[in-house]
């Protein structure tokens, strides 16, 4: 949706790198809603059923139950999701349930004032999270799934803090193991908290089954024993799903990527404002999508360490 934000996360724009000179994309850059909608409907021709909304903060998109509105309506389309870090949550989520909103997620690192000032670098109180988690439950979402990045150090203390939350409030914890996108975030693989530890801590609190996962889902899915829920584990650094993945994205400058390393996208936008019809522009894709052979995460070595990549921000996780 956009390529901006209103937090910096350390993990996906530090402040360093993303501060008062970083050139965000300009206004005309950026695809409006109407040529959005005409993408999802030319996707949907070709088979996909699920559409996620990010960014950036997507909630920072003026207007944004209005392209809702227009998604929800396209034939085919039968899920439609939205990841934010839940700050415009209270102002935003009656609109965007009586747009046709299906499901939320909303990101969750820690329960601690003073970490998400740290980990997110923003003086906003917890407390306007939490109350946009709250009201958007009151607007009728749920279960809501938390995506929590843990990092060595930083938020690994919290673990069993916030599964109780989510156990409590009947959210959806996901743990993600803190990943190497973009060039900017200083990752080390010291930093990342194995999936398999995380397992291992809730395990011996809370005794975990397995659930089945779907084809293409990226974490492993877990239910608490006692009937307190379930919780996901991302493991996309130990236990990597590029076999698996069938998710394609799209910027807020209309260039598509078919990994979320990758290191260039497809110029969509050009393409789309030079006067092509919907036909042209499904040929293009269903080429495009048949040759890719993108796969970073089980080939992450030495030997990509140098490669470029495209940052977080501007493809949405
Ligand atoms: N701003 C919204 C938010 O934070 O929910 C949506 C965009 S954000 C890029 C989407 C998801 O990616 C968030 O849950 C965020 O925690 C996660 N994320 C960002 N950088 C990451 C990284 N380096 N490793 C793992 N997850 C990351
Ligand atoms: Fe913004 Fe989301 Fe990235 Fe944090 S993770 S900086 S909230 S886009």
């Amino acid at each position: 949706m956009t390529d901006r934000c209103n937090f910096r996360c350390t993990y996906c724009m530090p402040k360093e790198v993303f501060g008062p000179g970083y050139p965000f994309l300009p206004r005309e850059a950026v695809l409006s809603f109407e040529e959005i909608t005409r993408l999802a409907g030319i996707f949907a021709g070709l088979g996909v059923t699920k559409v996620r909304l990010t960014g950036g903060e997507p909630l920072l998109r003026r207007e944004l139950p209005s392209l809702v509105r227009k998604l929800a309506s396209v034939p085919g389309l039968e899920d439609l999701a939205l990841t934010t870090n839940g700050v415009l949550l209270s102002e935003l989520a009656p609109a965007l349930r009586a747009a046709g909103l299906k499901r939320l997620t909303v990101s969750l690192d820690t329960l601690r004032q003073e970490r998400l000032r740290a980990i997110s670098d923003t003086d906003l109180p917890l407390a306007t999270i939490l109350n946009g988690l709250e009201a958007a439950r009151a607007a009728g979402f749920g279960p809501i799934k938390l995506n929590c990045v843990l990092q060595r150090g930083v938020n690994d203390d919290e673990i069993l803090a916030l599964a109780a939350y989510a156990r409590e409030q009947g959210h959806t914890l996901r743990f993600i193991e803190f990943m190497d996108v973009g060039r900017t975030n200083g990752w080390q693989l010291d930093s990342v908290v194995p999936a398999a530890e995380v397992h291992r801590i809730l395990h011996a609190q809370w005794p975990l089954e397995p659930i089945a996962t779907d084809q293409g889902a990226v974490a492993r899915r877990w239910r608490y024993a006692d009937g307190g829920g379930e919780v996901g584990l991302i493991a996309s650094v130990t236990g990597p799903f590029c076999a698996g993945c069938d998710r394609a994205r799209l910027s807020a400058d209309g260039h598509l990527y078919t990994c979320l390393f990758a290191g260039e996208g497809l110029d969509l936008k050009a393409f789309l404002r030079s006067g092509h019809g919907d036909p042209d522009l499904a040929a293009l894709l269903a080429s495009h999508w048949k040759r890719r052979s993108d796969r970073y995460s089980e080939r992450r070595s030495a030997d990509t360490a140098g490669l470029p990549r495209i940052e977080m921000s501007h493809i949405g996780g």
